[in-house]
């Protein structure tokens, strides 16, 4: 099976005459169904990367289930995996049965349909919905959903978020190999109400950000001796509470009918991730 994918992207550049520089890369890096023989490596940006030797994330462990495998999107950098299980014992610690665990990347990263991410294997999505069980079938974790810990008016957490949610997310937040962790506005301010007035730092991490009120969205940060990992932009400093409140006022308006809609975002080509991830490609 190692060599089928390899195949598929030769026959995709044979077959057109514009190179495969100029493909679409989300095209290229979904066709592939397993990953590349090297060292793991993340490349790139976590928007604009790839991820060289993925591991797969084991469908279940001692504190936690991958979902929805039919999408084949749990590959990931080791320290992803590392990181799964340590948050995974502090989801314990804190009361869950352990952790149910989203996308984190396709085999050899790059983008994939619904995420701007995700692309490097360091970016993992967690679901807000505690876990009842451990020993779901493939089948109910095709069909089972999380939940929303949003209320109905987006202005703040409902009745789904609890304790235990602030527990686990902090934990996240404070570890040292998280760069940040993305969620819905009305989490962020919660947190920042409930926590205490000293040891604040941690809440820098915790970013509001459109969507993930089903899910949070843990960022690793580039691992040690990897270069052409490229990290994110600083955090910018403070605990970043006063400016979340931004996202339950003015982000809740409706748009102005007269303002032009957003350019549409162009689609990544193979020619605007780094150089290395051609090599990720074509190496069998
Ligand atoms: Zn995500």
């Amino acid at each position: 099976m190692r060599f089928l994918p390899l195949l598929l992207v030769l026959a995709l550049w044979t077959g057109t005459g514009t190179g495969a520089e100029a493909q679409s890369a989300r095209a290229l890096f979904s066709s592939q169904a397993s990953p590349s023989s090297h060292q793991p490596h993340a490349i790139g940006r976590h928007a604009r990367g790839c991820l060289a030797g993925g591991i797969r994330l084991p469908e279940s462990g001692p504190g936690w289930q991958a979902m929805r495998l039919g999408r084949n999107r749990h590959w990931a950098h080791p320290k992803t995996l590392a990181f799964v299980e340590r948050l995974s014992r502090q989801a314990i610690a804190a009361g869950w049965r352990g952790l149910y665990i989203g996308d984190i990347s396709q085999p050899r990263g790059g983008p994939a349909p619904g995420h701007a991410s995700h692309q490097t294997g360091l970016d993992v999505d967690i679901w807000m919905l505690p876990p009842s069980r451990l020993d779901l079938s493939r089948g109910e974790r095709e069909r089972l959903s999380s939940i929303s810990v949003r209320s109905a008016d987006g202005r703040s957490v409902n009745g789904n978020w609890t304790v235990a949610h602030h527990r686990i997310l902090e934990a996240a937040a404070r570890d040292p190999e998280v760069e940040r962790i993305f969620v819905t506005g009305p989490v962020k301010l919660r947190m920042c109400a409930d926590a205490g007035p000293r040891d604040r730092g941690w809440l820098a991490k915790i970013r509001p950000w459109w969507g993930h009120d089903t899910h949070f969205h843990v960022r690793m940060t580039c691992p040690a001796g990897q270069p052409g990992c490229v990290a994110p932009d600083p955090l910018p400093p403070g605990d970043g509470c006063a400016e979340a409140v931004w996202w339950v006022t003015e982000a809740l308006e409706p748009p102005d009918p007269d303002a032009p809609p957003p350019p549409p975002r162009p689609e990544l080509r193979l020619a605007d991730l780094p150089p290395q991830c051609r090599t990720v490609l074509e190496t069998p």
